[in-house]
């Protein structure tokens, strides 16, 4: 063998990465399962399973192609690179460049990096265009990148018009719906060993086992699309906002796990999207819903997280420090229906789409100031799809603000009256959402308040909270609010909100 090809946890694509040029008989394929990351964070187990299963039966794949691959479990990557060096003695170990700083800093003394290319966008190129920007605002990028890729354009203007269709896009749950099914992966001999591996190991792990929800391999994440193209794809954009008790995933595509992990790429999801919008029976505002997240915000948020470096996780623009608070892990910890549903979902899938992600748990970890850290690392441990470039703009830039407005012009606050509009889970809640006093008072309506109050001095100078800053000015009833935030706070520390 002339050389090593050493391939991430989420770079498992054969055409796709330092494998693209792979050659049976020249190459050795090498994956590393590092003790120290198992052993670093109390994990979802789903997570944990997904990232093994899904890496051993690539493994498989690779296997079935004629290659030699070495599964090697080791303390960490680095120690067994090196290992696997040594034994066969050969030095030119290549790889495509990790898709974290962590990885990145780690491996580049053993590693010989290729770019990577599970993005549609270059690294170098976002950093380029970044540059170029007065303020990194999305819309801009996304613009860009339907003109850049050619999607959903006539000529330079868009189809239909208008760039976006957010009016079309962010309707209430429906009444009377029947929500659809949803499509179940069944388990194999690896899947169920490598469950057995991490029951009988000594990990601190968290939430339900893995049932028929996530698929570990790539033909189960192209039956994922398929099913999304032919089930939901046409009411994806209606009713991406919506919450609703009755069906934890209603129209999502649930791709973000294989996307993440390199099961499947942007460019097969897009080409798959855009052949069937041509088909004619898929609504506009639909598939532009569809396409902003994969070449929007997915490698937005990629660039950003390159772009503000390696420290950007540490910002703390409200000098937050309250501890995670007991409901991010126990449901019995609270009263907050909206809250319990999110967590009970995500100890059963570790998943939940993003606008419980952003308005309900993000909204009360900014609201009860937790430290961004804390909330940020509690994230990157529950979710299934939670990367590291994924989960730090997210969570920084995006649900807390804790970078001050570098990523974001305004803090993605609300209080009970957007869940009550966007859900129905205020209907047989202890609180309600349209109070802001006394004990059946929603805790987000009384938080969001109390919030906006404290920082009014920074928030009455950006116009877009001026909205929310007219309401704050007609509230009769502030200093009570404020006093029940207290309350709230204290109970929420307590677990007994
Ligand atoms: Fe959540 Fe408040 Fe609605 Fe209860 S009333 S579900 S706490 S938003």
């Amino acid at each position: 063998m002339k050389r090593i090809i050493y391939v991430g946890f989420d770079q498992l694509h054969r055409d796709f990465g330092a494998l693209k040029d792979a050659k049976p008989t020249e190459d050795l394929i090498l994956i590393v399962e590092s003790q120290r990351m198992l052993q670093s964070r109390r994990w979802h187990i789903q997570r944990l399973w997904f990232m093994i299963s899904a890496a051993r039966h690539f493994v498989e794949q690779l296997r079935s192609d004629g290659f030699e691959v070495i599964y090697l479990k080791s303390k960490t990557t680095k120690a067994g690179i090196r290992q696997i060096k040594k034994e066969r003695g050969i030095s030119n170990v290549i790889a495509a460049e990790p898709h974290s700083f962590r990885l990145l800093a780690d491996l580049s003394d053993e590693v010989q990096f290729t770019p990577s290319d599970f993005f549609l966008t270059a690294k170098s190129d976002f950093l380029n265009w970044a540059a170029n920007q007065k303020s990194l605002l999305m819309e801009n990028f996304y613009r860009a990148q339907r003109k850049r890729l050619s999607i959903l354009m006539d000529g330079d203007k868009p189809v239909g018009g208008a760039w976006n269709f957010d009016k079309e896009n962010r309707l209430t749950p429906p009444k009377n719906y029947t929500y659809p099914e949803y499509l179940t992966h069944s388990r194999d001999q690896i899947d169920n060993e490598v469950l057995q591996e991490l029951k009988s190991s000594n990990l601190d792990l968290w939430g339900a086992d893995p049932d028929s929800t996530w698929a570990t391999t790539r033909a189960g994440a192209l039956a994922q699309l398929e099913n999304f193209l032919n089930n939901h794809f046409e009411n994806f954009g209606p009713y991406e906002d919506a919450m609703v008790k009755e069906n934890w995933a209603f129209h999502h595509s649930l791709l973000s796990p294989y996307l993440n992990i390199g099961l499947i790429h942007a460019n097969e999801v897009l080409e798959a999207v855009r052949n069937r919008y041509l088909k004619g029976d898929i609504p506009l505002a639909s598939c532009e819903g569809f396409v902003r997240q994969v070449i929007g915000w997915r490698e937005y948020i990629n660039g950003v997280y390159w772009f503000f470096g390696e420290k950007y996780r540490e910002q703390n623009h409200f000098e937050l420090s309250r501890p995670l608070l007991p409901l991010f892990t126990d449901t019995s910890k609270t009263h907050m229906s909206c809250i319990s549903q999110q967590i009970a979902d995500i100890h059963d899938r570790a998943w939940v789409h993003h606008i419980p992600r952003l308005m309900v748990l993000s909204n009360l970890a900014l609201l009860a100031g937790i430290e961004p850290i804390q909330y940020l690392n509690w994230m990157r441990e529950m979710f299934i799809d939670a990367s590291d470039w994924v989960m730090v703009p997210n969570v920084i830039g995006m649900g807390m603000h804790s970078d001050g407005g570098l990523m974001m012009t305004k803090p993605y606050v609300s209080g009970g009256s957007y869940i009550s509009k966007m859900s129905n889970y205020c209907k047989g809640c202890k609180y309600n959402p349209k109070l802001r006093t006394g004990p059946d008072a929603c805790p987000f309506t009384i938080l969001y308040w109390n919030f906006l109050a404290e920082h009014q001095d920074e928030f009455k100078g950006n116009h877009r909270m001026f909205q929310q800053m007219s309401g704050l000015k007609r509230l009769s009833d502030l200093e009570e609010v404020r006093k029940e935030s207290a309350r709230i706070l204290k109970g929420l520390s307590d677990g007994t909100i």
